[in-house]
């Protein structure tokens, strides 16, 4: 410990910092699991670029720390991912959404959900039977199920998660390829899984009305979604010259605070009856 020239000692106390906060940090996402008011879903309209009708939304998970406030899935996510705890949190997230489904239905109101699985969830030899008796449970055609993965999701086992995807859209679901643009990818195994949407990752599309290298890779996703068959979505639509430009390149779908940001169930049904869609 004497050997501070090298910065060893210095650093170490960041690293076990770093390390008992994520252990923190689980302690308290697992905590919150069993309380009622932590964990809750939000869910973005997507929008359909000809007609404006709303197509679907995206369940996107919401965490109210009891001390420290609101925490973004972006720091508590990918801690819960390099543990079991995400097979549990996704359960959560499906059951929620689900049930909010099943309320809109109810409500006579038919609105598609998008939920995110997690790499470790395609993993999962549990989920399919999961995912169909949550289903049944809450009396929600497949159909109006869809499951987002991203294609390092796949990559990671390509046997086993090529396999769960055939299954899972066996029972009617259907599926999308999230964040697409940011990995590796390829068109082998994109041609090969049962997806019929590719959503575009919004570090493309965020800066594509000003950056042309960006506006090249949105144009090429769009295209090789369409030689493919899929409906091709740009997430993270901010303004109208990005709707103006993902029209001209003839994207499907549009996500983004243009339209709207995440919301609670009981707001989206109220935005829908204010958009008359
Ligand atoms: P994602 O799946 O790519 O979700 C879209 C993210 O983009 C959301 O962030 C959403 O709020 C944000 N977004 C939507 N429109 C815009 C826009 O116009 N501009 C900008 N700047 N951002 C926009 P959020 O809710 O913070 O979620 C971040 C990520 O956390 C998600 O990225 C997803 O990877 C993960 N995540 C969220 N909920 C879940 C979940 O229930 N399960 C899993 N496995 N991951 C989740
Ligand atoms: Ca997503
Ligand atoms: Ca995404
Ligand atoms: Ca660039």
């Amino acid at each position: 410990a004497k050997d501070t020239k090298n910065g060893v000692v210095a650093y170490l106390p960041t690293l076990q910092t770093e390390a008992s906060s994520r252990l923190v940090l689980l302690g308290d996402l697992r905590r919150a699991l069993d309380a009622t008011d932590q964990l809750s879903l939000h869910y973005q309209p997507k929008v359909r670029l000809g007609s404006g009708e709303l197509c679907g939304v995206e369940a996107l998970m919401r965490w109210r720390h009891p001390a420290r406030g609101p925490i973004a899935p972006g720091e508590f996510i990918p801690v819960a991912e390099n543990t079991g705890l995400i097979n549990r949190l996704t359960r959560y997230v499906l059951h929620q959404a689900l049930s909010q489904v099943r309320a809109w239905l109810d409500a006579g109101l038919e609105i598609p959900v998008a939920v995110n699985l997690s790499p470790r969830c395609l993993l999962d030899a549990s989920l399919v039977d999961q995912v169909a008796v949550m289903l049944a449970e809450h009396e929600v055609p497949a159909t109006l199920l869809r499951l987002e993965v991203t294609e390092s999701a796949v990559m990671a086992n390509p046997a086993l998660a090529t396999s769960t995807l055939h299954e899972l859209h066996a029972l009617g679901i259907q599926l999308s390829i999230d964040d697409y643009g940011t990995g590796y990818s390829s068109m082998v195994y994109l041609k090969q899984l049962p997806v019929d949407e590719l959503k575009v990752d919004r570090a493309f599309v965020m800066h594509m009305d000003t950056d042309r290298d960006d506006a090249m890779l949105v144009r090429g996703a769009i295209e090789l979604g369409h030689n493919l068959g899929m409906t091709v979505v740009a997430e993270g639509v901010e303004g109208a010259a990005h709707v103006a430009a993902l029209r001209d390149l003839g994207c499907d779908i549009a996500q983004g605070y243009h339209y709207a940001r995440p919301m609670p169930g009981a707001d989206l049904t109220e935005w829908i009856r204010s958009q008359d869609l």
